[in-house]
């Protein structure tokens, strides 16, 4: 194979941080590593929620109402269960396995919780939430909600009972993903059985990286990944090969860059600082709607 995707590093997971107090996150971009906001575009952000115990009780952790402008959310539970209200007036459970792809666009309030019964029980918990920039002439779209239970995701199965890999969004063996993107992307999560292994194309321009969620891989023949530690690939060629080592979960972002000005002030992600100035006047204004605590 000599047009192999090379492993650029594995990243260890940075020293976690609370978000409210629902969210243990190990942020691997744009703060846990300086590998430059826009190297993993259209990926801007990824905060993953390694497997951590809760205890229980009757007042849902989480973090309060909050807005955000001009990206996607993209929230994937692994253990535990997530819920969410926003100022369109959705609102969900995100179960194991299930992918909430939330499109904040022009503006929205939102809240994140531990629903109700898991909160009540405790328990394991284990997330990811992804931050997808939006292009410059999509950054005012009206909001969107994709509520994708893991039983509708399209599925890719391994020979041999080996896996499967769920796709979550572009395409993979005709497989085609649940969620509609604003650019080209792939995002899979592949739940493969020990001494399975699978071969991924995807082309050179896209930046990629993949999350060892549990288990552990070996990729390109070479590169070992340990749970809980991120992969960054050169854009150095399209075939990727992930093997695993156990049986293991992991999580694949591959997408085509956006290459604009980015200019990302705490909840917005814009491309310019008036249009953060902007946002900061709009949301004063009531123009990112209402939800209550
Ligand atoms: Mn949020």
């Amino acid at each position: 194979m000599n047009n192999t995707k090379s492993v650029q590093q594995v990243l260890a997971p940075p020293a976690p941080h609370m978000v409210g107090d629902g969210f243990r996150v190990h942020n691997f971009f744009p703060s846990g590593y300086e590998m430059g906001m826009l190297r993993m575009s259209p990926f801007f952000l990824l905060d993953y929620g390694s497997e951590v115990e809760f205890p229980p009780t009757d007042t849902p952790r989480g973090v309060g109402v909050h807005p955000h402008r001009g990206f996607e959310t993209v929230t994937i539970a692994f253990k535990g269960k997530v819920a969410h209200h926003d100022s369109t007036g959705n609102s969900g459970v995100i179960g194991e396995g299930d992918v909430q792809w939330m499109t904040a666009g022009s503006g929205i309030l939102h809240k994140e919780y531990h629903e109700t019964e898991y909160s009540k029980k405790g328990g394991p918990f284990q997330m990811v939430q992804l931050w997808v920039n939006l292009p410059a002439k999509d950054k005012m779209t009206p909001p969107k909600y994709q509520a994708i239970e893991n039983a509708q995701m399209g599925k890719y199965l391994l020979p041999d009972g080996g896996g499967v890999l769920e796709v979550v969004a572009g395409e993979f063996q005709g497989v085609k993903g649940a969620a509609t993107t604003f650019t080209p992307m792939q995002v899979y999560v592949g739940r493969l059985k020990k001494g399975a292994s699978l071969s991924l194309s995807l082309p050179e321009n896209f930046n990629t990286g993949m999350l060892a969620v549990a288990g552990s891989f070996r990729i390109n023949g070479t590169d070992d990944v340990a749970s809980d530690h991120f992969v960054l690939f050169k854009n150095d060629g399209t075939d990727v090969q992930v093997a695993a080592l156990e049986d293991g979960i992991f999580l694949l972002l591959s997408g085509e860059p956006i290459n604009e000005n980015l200019v990302p002030y705490g909840p917005f992600l814009m491309n310019t600082r008036q249009e953060i100035m902007q946002a900061f006047e709009d949301l004063n204004h009531g123009k990112f709607g209402v939800l209550e605590d």
